[in-house]
């Protein structure tokens, strides 16, 4: 059973942490609320029966845990330490789970000053989407010093049964960014695959069903393609495509700090960004296969 002991300032509820939030209400956890919408944070407040908090400072002061979901680690950092100042109003002794995406050289950056201020950080972003937010059913990978993973351990497994403590603070975060330059890149040649075969004269729905059961099967061919492509209702898919150039881009890059060459890889996010910004506005990622089957790619 999680240890309810701990009060929980939940931060961030959009796609992700809007479901996430409710699954700590329901498990029975205190908790606080805010989000930068404040007529999204009154929302949810009333959705889950839980407390929106005015500012950051309610929350900080309130909390023992603080859950960050937010859309990058720049914005984490500002709640934390730039604008937001949440840090100063931090307890001492509190703990912060970033559940974001984040970079894992900022997040261990990050982690050096809060640890100066008394506060404990790990990173604990998630994979599995807005379904897996929803069901509960998160991949959790976390990195930090074993007694915060520990007592961040109950939470953590009211919204994902797969929890991997990987390494030190920013390997969760290392991990994420390499799990999502893996799924984009799947994504991005299935769409070109689709395209090539559409053009000879097969039909998609049928390629799809003999790309699930041959070696060319992905988790998009299996679980978005047919979902949210052929079906034309990309959006429900609930990831937006600048979150996912903003993954790959950090994979990429933190390879190239370290020396390591990614052609592949760096290609992708070449064509995932031109994608973007060929689209415009705040197109959800499952349209690269419907801008790739345009020919614009
Ligand atoms: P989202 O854009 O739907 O939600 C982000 C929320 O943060 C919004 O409600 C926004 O108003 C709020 N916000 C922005 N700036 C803020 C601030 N300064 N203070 C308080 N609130 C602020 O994004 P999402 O899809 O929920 O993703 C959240 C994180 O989870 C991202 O880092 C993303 O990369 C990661 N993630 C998303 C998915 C997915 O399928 N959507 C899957 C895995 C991981």
């Amino acid at each position: 059973m999680p240890d309810k002991n701990e009060k929980i300032g939940f931060i961030g509820l959009g796609n992700m942490g809007n479901p996430m939030a409710r699954h700590l209400s329901s498990a029975g956890y205190e908790l606080m609320i805010f989000d930068i919408s404040s007529e999204l944070s009154s929302q949810v407040a009333k959705d889950i029966g839980s407390t929106a908090a005015k500012n950051l400072k309610e929350i900080g002061k309130f909390a023992d845990i603080i859950v960050t979901c937010l859309p990058n680690g720049k914005i984490v950092q500002d709640v934390m330490a730039g604008t937001g100042k949440l840090a100063n109003v931090m307890n001492d002794g509190s703990l912060l789970i970033d559940m974001s995406s984040s970079d894992p050289i900022e997040t261990g950056q990050l982690g050096g000053s809060l640890r100066e201020l008394g506060i404990s950080m790990i990173d604990a972003p998630v994979s599995g989407g807005v379904k897996g937010a929803h069901a509960g059913t998160l991949t959790i990978i976390v990195g930090g010093d074993a007694q915060d993973v520990e007592r961040a351990n109950s939470l953590l497994n009211v919204l994902g049964g797969k929890v991997f403590h990987v390494g030190r603070l920013g390997c969760g975060q290392a991990m994420k960014a390499l799990n999502n330059l893996c799924s984009a890149t799947g994504l991005l040649i299935v769409a070109e695959a689709l395209k090539a075969g559409e053009t000879f004269g097969l039909n998609p729905e049928m390629m799809i069903n003999v790309l699930n059961v041959s070696t060319g099967r992905n988790n998009s061919t299996e679980n978005k393609v047919k979902q949210f492509i052929l079906s034309g209702q990309y959006e429900k898919a609930g990831f937006a495509m600048d979150l996912m150039v903003k993954d790959i881009s950090t994979a990429v890059s933190f390879a190239q700090e370290l020396k390591v060459s990614m052609p592949l890889g760096s290609k992708a996010v070449d064509v995932w960004s031109n994608a973007l910004a060929s689209l415009g506005g705040k197109p959800d990622h499952t349209e690269i296969a419907r801008w790739v089957s345009d020919g614009k790619s």
